[in-house]
Formats: structure tokens, sequence, C-alpha cells
């Protein structure tokens, strides 16, 4: 059946049930935001022009708000306690309603059981017939609750899955024999999923999709009124919990306090937090709305470094804010930080919010050193003296991000058989020779003279299409999310398979004595020291994470629409 767009949003409403205040707080944003997805919906219908799009029997399994799972966050929704997960889980149900699919709601084991049709009970009667879905999104509690209650028809029907993971997982922490094998091994990881089934609330490491939320967008009169009523010496503190305002904030609050007036939204029961210096004025924790009221007058948001790449930045800039955070040196990570600490990343987090620094940056968001206050002092001052305009990146809008679900819907499939690596038969000439010490290696691309792609190379269902492929070689201890991004392109573990070969080797005009296949998330890669190159024998370890001093490693990039990372020009 063809997918009609929705913008009616009861039926969701509906569905969403009560008795919660998650739940409440999911179904207030989803009717706040009604307005923008239909129009968003609109547009993005007219965009596609007709386009055939399947209607796809959805499952949607909220694992942390089940009881079962202790559902720890549902009490501190008007405590302070983190929101960003309802947030994105609203807006994820919300646009798969929008695109018009079959969509079934589950909050608990009981409605998983009974959507999929297992008899009550733990695990004896694993799920015997098809899956009556073809999509399933969950969390990693959600998953653990399938494999205790599909028991082992969960391996037969793990491709149809889709885990929400909002900072994500490494293909080396996901590959269970691996991870355990080479110290990889979390609580989280180990599901042998294919990495791109993981998706991540910001884009982090390409492995996993970019699923996002969306934030609200204004029009161009808000726009104007937004920019002549900001309150010049007016600033909003970043933390709606007392803790996040702990130790060693007092410094900086201070040289804040000297050119702006200071406002917190504080979570308090009856008592003002003593976190809370007494010039600050503190609204406590307020709805959704009121909090962009705020925003709209506000002319700076700061962060105090926690929480991390929370949605609340990219709400204040969309209103017209200038985002002030904290870099990190050393950079944060799993090694190092106790919040990270067991996740399944060795991702290194540089500022607060990375996604701001790096994808958006200045005007709206600059990025400083808070333990130097001559620094942190003349950035305010800067600040007091900028204008700036109210700024949304496309893909946190609500079109992009029905555009980005969308494509993931109609092309993501991870239940076809994984086809044999496919050797795209570079050709020799294509050699950047001498660079090969230097930054990273362009290879000229399938149409330009220097390197033909053979016309066997049948890819035709491959998504992102090949058509996006540029390859790369990073530099030794560089990953490929970083050799890419510096060449001005994005990783593309999808692409893996087509330069896992000799081919892609000789092209190159690397001088291998050896080529082995190995099971290393690091490869295909090559030493060049000891003239050995490696393929990659496990397609799950493809990563564009992984990176070795010893190593330089091959690179499938591919190019990205601007406002859109996760598609390539071709991908819609
Ligand atoms: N928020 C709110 N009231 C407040 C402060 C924040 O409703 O007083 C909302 C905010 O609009 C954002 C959400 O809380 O959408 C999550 O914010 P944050 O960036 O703090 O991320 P979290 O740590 O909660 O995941």
């Amino acid at each position: 059946r063809q997918a009609a767009f929705r913008t009616d949003l009861s039926v969701l409403l509906d569905q969403v049930g009560a008795g919660k205040e998650s739940l409440s707080f999911m179904k207030r944003r989803i009717r706040r935001l009604t307005q923008q997805w239909a129009t968003a919906a609109n547009r993005l219908d007219a965009k596609l022009e007709q386009r055939w799009r399947d209607q796809k029997k959805i499952l949607v399994h909220v694992g942390f708000l089940t009881e079962e799972s202790g559902d720890v966050f549902s009490p501190k929704v008007l405590k302070g306690g983190p929101l960003g997960e309802m947030v994105q889980w609203a807006d994820i149900l919300t646009a798969l309603h929008v695109l018009g699919h079959n969509l079934k709601i589950s909050m608990s084991v009981k409605e998983l059981q009974g959507f999929l049709g297992v008899p009550p009970g733990r695990g004896s009667c694993p799920l015997t017939g098809p899956l009556p879905f073809d999509l399933i999104y969950t969390d990693y509690h959600g998953l653990q609750q399938m494999k205790q209650h599909m028991g082992l028809s969960l391996k037969k029907h793990k491709c149809h899955i889709r885990v929400i993971d909002t900072f994500g997982t490494e293909p080396a922490y996901n590959h269970e024999e691996y991870a355990t094998l080479h110290g990889y091994r979390t609580n989280w990881g180990y599901w042998n999923l294919n990495a791109r089934q993981y998706m991540t609330m910001f884009p982090h490491t390409p492995d996993n999709s970019f699923m996002g939320f969306v934030s609200e967008e204004l029009n161009e009169t808000e726009k104007r009124s937004i920019q002549q009523n900001k309150v010049n010496n007016m600033a909003v503190v970043y933390g709606k919990e007392a803790s996040m305002w702990k130790q060693g904030k007092e410094g900086f609050l201070q040289i804040l306090h000297r050119y702006m007036e200071v406002h917190g939204t504080v979570y308090y029961e009856t008592q003002r937090p003593p976190e809370v210096p007494a010039f600050v004025k503190n609204h406590g924790l307020l709805p959704q709305h009121e909090l962009q009221q705020l925003l709209r007058k506000a002319k700076l948001f700061i962060g105090f470094g926690f929480p991390y790449e929370g949605p609340a930045p990219l709400e204040a800039i969309a209103n017209g804010c200038i985002f002030l955070q904290p870099k990190f040196h050393p950079p944060h990570s799993s090694l190092n930080h106790e919040f990270f600490r067991g996740k399944p990343t060795s991702r290194e987090v540089f500022s607060q919010h990375p996604y701001a620094e790096q994808y958006i940056g200045r005007p709206h968001v600059m990025t400083v050193d808070y333990n130097n206050s001559l620094e942190f002092d003349s950035a305010i001052r800067e600040i007091m003296r900028m204008e700036v305009e109210p700024y949304l990146p496309y893909e946190y809008t609500c079109e992009g991000m029905l555009e980005r679900v969308h494509a993931y819907i109609q092309h993501q499939d991870f239940c076809a058989p994984e086809p044999p690596f496919i050797s795209a038969n570079l050709s020799r000439q294509g050699s950047a020779g001498g660079s090969r010490m230097m930054g990273p290696l362009f290879v000229p691309q399938p149409n330009s003279t220097a390197l033909s792609w053979a016309s066997n190379v049948t890819a035709p269902t491959a998504w992102p299409p090949l058509s996006s492929l540029r390859l790369l070689v990073s530099q030794e201890g560089q990953s490929c999310v970083e050799s890419c991004q510096s060449a001005g392109f994005i990783c593309e573990p999808a692409h893996f398979r087509f330069i896992n070969n000799k081919e892609a080797l000789h092209g190159l005009e690397v001088q291998c004595e050896v080529v082995d296949s190995e099971i290393n998330h690091i490869l295909p890669a090559f030493s060049v020291v000891r003239r050995e190159c490696g393929l990659q024998r496990e397609p799950l370890l493809f990563s564009c994470a992984g990176r070795s001093p010893k190593y330089r490693r091959l690179c499938p990039c591919r190019d990205f629409r601007h406002g859109q990372v996760a598609l390539c020009r071709d991908c819609l």
C-alpha cells in the first residue's frame, strides 16, 4: 500500500495513552507542534512529487518508559530530569504518523507481547509465525525485553529492528565476540546488529544512522519581532537540575553577572536551591513553550558543561540566542568521564555540544576555555555587541526530519542477504603517488578519466547510491570520520564493501608486500612502514570511527546535502 501524508494528529494523540507525566509531556509537545508538522508534511509531499512510498507496519516499543525497566524517567519529568529522550520519542512517533505509516505503540511488555502475538509469560513460547511488522523502533531496554520475550526468534527478525540510542554504538562495541576479545564489552553493546540500525540524537559517528528530533521553526514575522525585542544583557543558564550548578561555577558566574542579568530554569520544590547564587533570577522548571518565550528575549544561552548534547541549545539558537559553551581539554570520553563510562563508544567530546560547535559555529555558537577568565570575559563582551538572527539547521526542522526518516524507511534494508564484497575495479592510474605521506589522498571520481569504474559493478540497490562514493586514505592515527570530514565529505559505512578489495589498494599504488584478510575494525587499512595491507573479513566491523596510530585507513566518504548530513545528493 501507498503511504499518504497525515496532518491530523488526533489519532496519534489517542494512541500515546495517558496516566504518566512522561506521556503528558510528549502529548503537549505533539499538540504544540501540530501546525509545524502539517506545513512540513505538505512541503515534503510537494517535493517528492507523487513518488511511491510503501506504507510500512511499524511497532514503536519505548523500552525506557516501561514499568518493567523501572521507568526512572517519568517521575522526573517535572523535576528537572532528562527530557531530551522524551522530546525525541515524541518527534519520532509524530514523524512516523505524519509519513502515513501503520503505527502501533507499546509502552509495556504486555502490550509488546500483544502486538507481537507471543503468549504472555516469560520467553517460553517464542514468536513462531512471521513478524507482524516491517519495522520495530525501540531502545536498548526494549531490545532486552524483546530478547526475553521473543526468545530465539529475535535473532531471525532482528534486521527489522531500529534502536534509538542517544549517544550511539560503535561497531567494535556492537560485535559480541570482537568486543569481548578486545576490551570493547559494555553493558549496552554486543547485539551484532548492523551499526546503522542504531539511531542517534545528533550525527555522531556516521557508523550509526542519525535520527535526530525537531526544534520549532520561526516564520519571518516572528524572526523580526524577536530581533526587535532582544534584551541585550539577558542570559539564560542551560541546566535545569541544581546539581548542574555545583562546583567551580562561581568564578565565571560572577564575571557573567558583571555584564548581564542571569536567569535560570532550575527545578526546586519549596526553597531556592542553594547551588544557585542569589543574583540569579530562577524561574523554576518551565513548560516548554514558556522556556521558548524566555529564550526569545534572551541574548545569551550559556552552558556549564553538563548536560551533554541536549536539545535546548538548538532551541535557544532557533530563538536568536548565542550559545556560549565550554571547550573540553582534554576531551571527555568513556575513558575519563563518569557520564560516558560504559557507553558503547570511544568518541571524544571536545565541548559540551559538539554538534553546535561543528555544524553551527559562529556567530551562533561560541566555544571557549572557561578556565581562562580573560577569554571568558571577552566572549561575554563580544556577545553583547553581536547581532545574530535565529537559526535552525534544516535537519532539525520538521520537514528535515520527515525527509530523513522517509529516506531511511524507503531505502535502508538490513534484511536483504549481505551481497559478497563487490570489487569496484578501481584502475591503477588513479594514484596520487607522492602525496601519500601527507594529508588525505583524494581519488578522482568514477566519471573522471583517472579512475574508470567497471561497468559490471552492479549495485543498483545500493543506498546511498554508489555515485556518492569518494575514496580517501586517512593519515596514520586518523579515523575515517575525521579523514572524510577534513575533505568536506562524510564517512559512509554502507560503501565500505565497495572499497574492501585489492583493486582499491592497487588503485592507490600502495606497496603491499602482503595482503591479509582479517577481523579487525581498523580494516581495510595499510601500514606504510611494514608494507602490510589488510582487508576486512567481518562486514559488521566496518567502522568509520576506528583508528590506529600505525595504520592508514581506506575511507569510503560520500557527499552530503547542506543542512541534511544524513543524505547524499542523490539519496532522495
Ligand atoms: N526544558 C523545559 N523546561 C525547562 C528547561 C528545559 O521544558 O525549564 C526542555 C527543553 O525545551 C528541551 C528539553 O527540556 O527540549 C531537554 O532539554 P536539555 O537540553 O536540557 O536536555 P536533557 O538533558 O533534558 O535531555
